[in-house]
């Protein structure tokens, strides 16, 4: 996402809630004196951002059901293999194929890397709305199974990315043992990041994220494997 792309997101979610301008600087990426600071926590590593010169961790708490903005401005929904079987019984098909050829579109998109590099990805995606292409990809829509209460009208068999959010992950091979790797996706969409002195207050979302995070990419690993998606790094 581009400076401005989060700029104008950050600008609608002020128009709800109150961001503190700290944050809203650091979100736009005009802070320098960032450090990462990374925290193992179960089988998973965090990368949680320092602000050094605040000496303030940037932490995160979620306000559903009071928000749900990130049901509301959702750019892609990337499926794994668990997902297609999972969703298409949930949404009544007899078989997959049909499954995917109805309420699916196959994307390829760029994802931008820990350290600048880019990956290229291709992923069978479920449509946000009825009539969804790939030209919609990245694309803020309100998703179509937000229920008028907020809620996912598929939960809890609603697709694995949408668990994560507001984290990205990632693997690293190391030594040849594949660690899971998180850190904060800051898109200017969710009003949920405040500056904290120390780890304490998001001890318990870690450990409640980690096993999440860690299936959801041992799921799209296999997906990838099973040749229900690609990924390409350049
Ligand atoms: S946008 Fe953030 S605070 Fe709002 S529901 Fe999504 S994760 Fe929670
Ligand atoms: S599938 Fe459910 S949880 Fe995911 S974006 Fe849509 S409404 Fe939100």
């Amino acid at each position: 996402m581009s400076q401005k792309e989060i700029e104008e997101s950050l600008n609608l979610l002020e128009k709800n809630w109150e961001i503190d301008p700290i944050i809203r600087e650091f979100v736009l990426g005009k802070l320098t004196d960032v450090a990462d600071h990374t925290v193992k926590v179960k089988d998973v590593v965090f990368h949680l951002p320092f602000l050094t010169g605040e000496k303030k961790f940037v932490l995160w708490k979620c306000y559903w059901p009071d928000c749900h903005n990130c049901c509301d401005r959702q750019g892609r929904l990337p499926l794994t293999s668990d997902d297609l079987i999972t969703i298409g019984k949930g949404l009544k098909y007899q078989k997959i194929s049909e499954f995917i050829k109805k309420e699916t579109v196959l994307v390829t998109w760029q994802e931008p890397g820990p350290s600048g590099q880019y990956t290229s990805m291709t992923t069978i995606n479920l449509k946000r709305k009825e009539d969804e292409t790939e030209a919609d990809d990245g694309t803020h829509i309100s998703c179509r199974f937000l229920d008028d209460k907020g809620g996912c009208s598929m939960h809890p068999d609603r697709p694995g990315v949408c668990y994560l959010y507001p984290f990205s992950t990632w693997l690293e091979n190391e030594g040849g043992i594949a660690r899971v790797h998180a850190t904060f996706q800051f898109t200017g969409d969710c009003p949920g990041f405040y500056l904290a002195d120390n780890l304490d207050p998001m001890k318990d979302v870690l450990k409640e994220y980690s096993p999440i995070i860690y299936d959801y990419n041992m799921k799209s690993n296999r997906t990838m494997r099973e040749s229900f998606g690609s990924v390409n790094f350049s």
